[in-house]
Formats: C-alpha cells, structure tokens, sequence
C-alpha cells in the first residue's frame, strides 16, 4: 500500500534542492564538458554575468564545484567538480539518454558517448547491481528505511526557474528536460506517479500543494506527454494520470538523484526509502552501465561525441 511518507523522506528532493534550477543544469552539463573558467562558461551559455557568478556561488558552496586557483598573477581561478560533483553523472547520464530518445534539442548535432573501456559508441543503461537486469520503475518496490523521518516538504520548494524563455540555442540541452527538472514540483509531481499515484486528490494529499499550481503542472505534463488522462469512473466520469512511456522513462534520472540524495545527505541511520528489485527480490542498488560492455561507467569513463551527420539522417528518418 502507499504510503505518504514515502514522498516526503525521498531524497530526490535533497537533490533537486541543490540543481533544481535550469541555468544550474546547464553549468553542470558545461562543467562535465571540461569547461572550467568564467569566462567559458559565460560565453557557451550566453548568461548574464550576475546570474552566473550566483549560480556558480550556489554549486561552490553546496561544495559540487571547487574555485580553483589557476593563475597567480593576476590572481584568477576556476571552477572544477568535486567529487560530489562528479557523483551527478550517472544523473546526467540518464538525463542524456532520455533527452536523445524523447526531446532532443532542435538543430543540434546528436549527443552520443564514447565509452573508454570497450572503445563503442553506446547508450548508458541503468541496471540492477545484483541480477544486471534492466531497472523498471513497474518492477521497483518500496519499503520504508531507517532513515524515513519527516522531511518537510512544503518550505522553500517553490522557486520558479529563473530562466523564462529558450536558453540560447548552442546549449545541448533540451528545453523537456529543462522544463521537467528545472522547477520545484514538476519533478515531484512525476515522482507521485513512480510510487503509484494516479488520481488528483491522492497527488495533492501527498504533496501537500496548492490544487491550482497542481492542475497547472499536471496540465503541463500532459502536454508534454508524460501522462496521458484516462477515465478510471464512467458516473459521474473521473480521471486520473497514468505515465507514458516517455514519462516512465524518466525514472532511472530521478533514482540517481535520488542516490546521490542518500549519499551526500542522507541521515546518519540509513536511506530513508528501501528498494527492492521485484525480477530478482533482492534489494536494488541501481547501477549505469555501459549498454556495450556492461561495465559500471563514471565521468572520467566516458567522452561525448558530437554527431552532426548522424543526427541529420535521424531527423530525415522522422518526417
Ligand atoms: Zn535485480
Ligand atoms: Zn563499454
């Protein structure tokens, strides 16, 4: 049976503090490319100098990038990923291989990578680390674990994103997935719907939200074929939100961050969400693989390969 709890002690939302902000996704994305310096990171994002130099403060003091001091005189630094920091990648991963499957950026050569070990080009898979089978969130089952507290949910999670209109276009990053991570509910009114939820009451009951920004963020979602609405009543008709395939598709991006939550800020007892691999029965410690070789890939593992012609035939195969 569901229980409530279970989105309030989830650490996605830990996460989602620390990135959840569109122009912080996109200096993480920049980062992970080996941009390092200001100046860089000011002109592939076309940002405005204020707003970088306090997202950058942001990503330094949640300790996810280090300044850097790289010239003495004059005395000038850069910002690298600590390893904290670089425990985001396999989230960035997934939110990679999501993006190129469902919402790749228009106009943008193909994002592909490169694994290091085995030399392919491949898709990153997140798997089970005991029976290496596919992680689906329909075989995923939840338990409360030691660390299950009450995590307020309600404070401070209501910042819209800062960026209103498209990032500039020479950003790989798609304006879905900027939409879907880069504000504080959308995230989590999927995250319902992973544990079970359907139906508009249970979803507001358990995220404690103002119904009008619900229906606004379900509308949205909709929209952008996430969920899908569905009779689930004939008298009088009820609907309720079932995921898409491109919806259940965003799971293995939100049980990374999830882990990264349990690892930089889970409590002192344990994660406060146990989950169990129904394929196999055993506990679920999720892995990202190479979808190759199968071996367990990490930032330094891993190059991105723009494919300017490969994406072109891709989109001619689409029309
Ligand atoms: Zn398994
Ligand atoms: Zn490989």
């Amino acid at each position: 049976m569901f229980d409530r709890a279970f989105i309030r002690a989830s650490s996605v939302n830990r996460a989602l503090d620390v990135i959840g902000d569109r122009w912080l996704i996109m200096i993480l994305q920049q980062a992970w490319f080996g941009v390092r310096r200001f100046d860089d990171f000011q002109r592939r994002l076309g940002i405005a100098r204020s707003t970088l130099t306090s997202r950058l403060k942001h990503l330094v003091e949640h300790g996810v990038l280090q300044r850097h001091a790289y010239n003495d005189h004059p005395l000038r630094y850069d910002y690298r990923l600590t390893n904290k920091g670089l425990g985001l990648f396999p989230a960035a991963l997934m939110a990679q291989v999501w993006q190129q499957r469902w919402a790749p950026p228009p106009d943008m050569p193909a994002l592909k990578m490169r694994h290091h070990g085995c030399g392919a080009l491949m898709v990153p898979q997140m798997v089970c680390g005991h029976c290496t089978g596919l992680v689906d969130v329909r075989e995923v089952r939840y338990a409360r674990g030691p660390g299950a507290g009450a995590e307020p949910l309600t404070e401070k999670r209501r910042r819209r994103s800062s960026v209103e209109g498209p990032p500039p276009t020479r950003t790989p990053v798609s304006l879905e997935l900027l939409e879907i991570l880069g504000d504080r509910w959308t995230p989590q009114v999927a995250a319902t719907a992973f544990f079970g939820l359907r139906r508009f009451e249970d979803m507001r009951e358990a995220l404690q939200m103002a119904p009008n920004i619900l229906a606004d963020r379900l509308r949205r979602l909709v929209e952008l074929g996430v969920f899908v609405t569905e009779p689930y009543q004939d008298r009088p008709v009820r609907m309720h939100y079932r995921l898409t395939d491109k919806g259940r598709d965003i799971y293995p991006l939100l049980l990374a961050l999830m882990n990264w939550g349990d690892r930089w800020y889970g409590e002192a007892e344990g994660p406060p969400l146990l989950l169990t691999h129904g394929a196999c029965g055993q506990s679920l410690h999720a892995r990202v693989v190479c979808g190759e070789c199968g071996e367990a890939l990490d930032a330094h593992g891993v190059a991105p390969v723009l494919q300017r012609h490969a994406h072109r035939v891709a989109r001619r195969q689409q029309k």
